[in-house]
């Protein structure tokens, strides 16, 4: 196909006839057009943001084979395999071929017969591969997972360094790289090490509206987290991250116990049960993955509809690149983390025994800093998280602050009780005592170890007895985070005073922070003093949101229209279950959720108006058009 002035027209075509979507998203139509006639690219696009369209549609509309380095191996099969589904042209060279699959496919290329070559990048750069390119004609060059080439990033691969090595190459093909990793920094090495200085930068906004962020304190944390991926979530796909191994398989287990399919993934499982896990993850519909954060780079899924954190990352990069695998689709999802004190203790003890030198800890308290900030934000998180990535934006109105504004509290005069009574305990025993100690005594509860130690006696015995252990426990976590207070790793989790306590007992500075937010009617029966009452509205609210959450896509249409339309939702995923593993394909690679969804409160009743629904192209139309109108007529509305 020759490149003229009427690309647009001709890319939007593609857009609707291949892939069936009715218009470009945000830079999309800019950046196709751009690289469709001839210029290089460099693109960064949040997760989701619709990266893959960027070079698959100038590689259509160009003459060649669009060529694709990804790191992502494992994924490359069934990137090709939604492709093959849509009519388009594609395969990949990877290690996992076998000789005879690997020559079939290079015969492909050579005879002009692929619209789009995934290719790994040391197979890339192999000189047979290197050579047999030559021989080809090449559309463009992608360079997917840009950041890999950043040596301080945490996925950094030698071999993206040698990239440049294309544009020697083949001065004359556009070059696109693309990634989702935001800052600065990144982005000048990506067009240096690239060599891609000249090419035009587009830059998305790296909001993600359709993920609601809700970040609570940690009371019960696998029962917390049952009720929020056995509620508004049940029968969904979702992340659960855990930091350790052990707790992996932990919580796998206990999920499963109640009714959850869960399936563990870390380092420490072997390669044969990892990539089952992963494999039965993409494939199954509604499954929950128990990870470390070895889990996740480049997991393609599109409908995975939650992200639950029961440990704090370390940074504000780690959980926004976590959080943002949920919801690639653009359907409603959600971001839940768990974080309490000991998370705080954990990430900075962590830090100070890592062995680092100085500069490396420092770097490393100011990211842990930036994520505490975030937890205990009172504003807008998608506020909090944008302006972190240098944006600013309004406050959202999805997201917990702002649905459930939280209650302000000025904690400098509870601040001071608190370093008081650590100053007391120390300067009556002559060492320090833990996080439970110091609180039993504030409370006055004279418990056999405080009156062992005669701490029912010191005058710091009972003088925060007005606030629950939780609020303690909270006005203890942000004293810790503002440096106020400082954990002895080295003697027993003990609790000493800093450099900092002095302003805050002196009147200098004040201490002001979000109020715990009312705990689940358990652990509230359990003993915090709360009032029951207050414990149990907080908790159904929240359930009733985050189900509103859920569902918000069923919108416009009443009551009964409603049932009907979950009803042949639930019947179209059925055949698209069996179609999908007729295939051997994701279910998500014949149809996304919301291609159903549409499908079910529309009801197209012929091939034209099912033609009409979004993400409905050609190739589909063709292959399931009619299977669907018979389904849709048989459902009795
Ligand atoms: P990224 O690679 O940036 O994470 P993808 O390219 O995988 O994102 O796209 C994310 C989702 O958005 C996919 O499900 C894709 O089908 C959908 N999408 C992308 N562009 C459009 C568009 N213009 N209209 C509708 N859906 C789109
Ligand atoms: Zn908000």
């Amino acid at each position: 196909m020759t490149i003229d002035e009427d690309i647009a027209p001709q890319a939007l075509g593609i857009l609707n006839r291949v892939f069936g979507h009715a218009a470009f998203r945000g830079p999309q139509a800019v950046i196709v057009a751009h690289v469709a006639t001839g210029g290089d690219a460099l693109v960064l696009m949040p997760t989701g943001g619709g990266k893959s369209l960027c070079y698959q549609i100038p590689a259509l509309l160009r003459d060649g084979t669009g060529v694709v380095v990804s790191p992502l191996i494992a994924l490359m099969q069934d990137q090709v395999e939604a492709l093959r589904e849509l009519g388009v042209r594609a395969a990949f060279l990877n290690s996992s071929l076998g000789a005879r699959e690997a020559a079939r496919v290079e015969q492909a290329l050579l005879a002009g017969e692929l619209d789009q070559l995934y290719v790994a990048p040391g197979r890339l750069l192999s000189p047979r591969c290197l050579e047999l390119l030559e021989r080809s004609s090449i559309a463009l060059f992608a360079i997917d997972e840009a950041h890999c080439v950043s040596q301080w990033g945490h996925d950094f691969r030698p071999e993206y360094l040698q990239l440049a090595v294309l544009h020697e190459r083949w001065p004359r093909v556009p070059r696109i790289a693309l990634t989702a990793t935001a800052d600065a920094l990144t982005r000048r090495e990506i067009a240096e090490r690239l060599a891609l200085q000249s090419a035009r930068e587009f830059v998305s906004s790296f909001d993600r509206p359709n993920i609601r962020y809700r970040i609570v304190e940690k009371t019960d944390p696998k029962r917390q987290l049952l009720d929020f991926a056995g509620g508004a979530h049940a029968g969904q796909a979702g992340i659960v991250y855990c930091a350790s191994r052990k707790k992996v398989e932990e919580v796998a287990q206990w999920l499963s116990a109640r009714g959850i399919a869960a399936l563990p993934y870390h380092a420490g499982l072997d390669t044969a049960t990892r990539s089952a896990h992963q494999a039965r993850f993409l494939r199954e519909d509604g499954l929950v993955m128990v990870a470390t954060i070895a889990f996740g780079m480049g997991i393609d899924k599109p409908d995975v509809r939650f992200v639950a954190h029961l440990d704090m990352p370390r940074s504000v990069e780690g959980y926004y690149q976590e959080t943002g695998r949920a919801g690639r689709d653009g359907e409603p999802a959600e971001a839940w983390m768990a974080y309490g004190l000991a998370d705080v203790v954990q990430q900075r003890r962590l830090i100070e025994q890592s062995g680092a030198d100085d500069a490396f800890k420092r770097v490393s308290t100011a990211k842990l800093d930036a994520m505490l900030a975030l937890a205990e934000s009172v504003e807008c998180r998608r506020v909090h998280l944008l302006a972190y990535f240098g944006e600013s934006s309004a406050p959202c109105g999805n997201c917990d602050n702002c649905l459930e504004p939280p209650e302000l509290w000025d904690a400098t005069e509870d601040g001071r009780k608190l370093l008081s009574c650590i100053y007391r305990i120390r300067q009556s025993s002559g060492f320090g005592f833990g996080a439970q100690h110091v609180v039993a005594v504030l409370r006055g509860h004279a418990s056999e170890r405080v009156r062992q130690h005669g701490h029912d006696a010191l005058s710091t015995f009972g003088i925060g007895a007005d606030l629950s252990e939780t609020e303690w426990r909270a006005v203890l976590r942000q004293s810790i985070a503002q440096g106020l207070v400082a954990v002895d790793h080295a003697r027993h989790q003990v609790l000493v005073l800093t450099e900092a306590s002095r302003a805050l007992l002196r009147g200098e500075r004040t201490l002001r922070m979000r109020r715990p937010r009312a705990e689940t009617a358990r652990s509230a029966g359990r003993g915090a003093r709360r009032t029951a009452g207050t414990a149990t509205a907080g908790a159904a609210g929240g359930r009733a949101s985050a189900r509103a959450a859920g569902s918000a896509s069923a919108d416009a249409s009443t009551p009964g229209d409603g049932v009907a339309a979950d009803a042949l939702f639930e019947r179209l995923r059925e055949w698209r279950r069996a179609t999908a593993t007729q295939r051997g394909v994701p279910p998500y690679v014949i149809f996304h959720d919301s291609v159903l969804r549409a499908i079910a409160q529309q009801r197209p009743a012929s091939l034209a108006a099912l033609a009409a629904v979004g993400g409905v192209g050609e190739r589909k139309l063709d292959a399931y058009g009619a299977t669907l109108i018979d389904l849709i007529g048989s459902d009795a509305p």
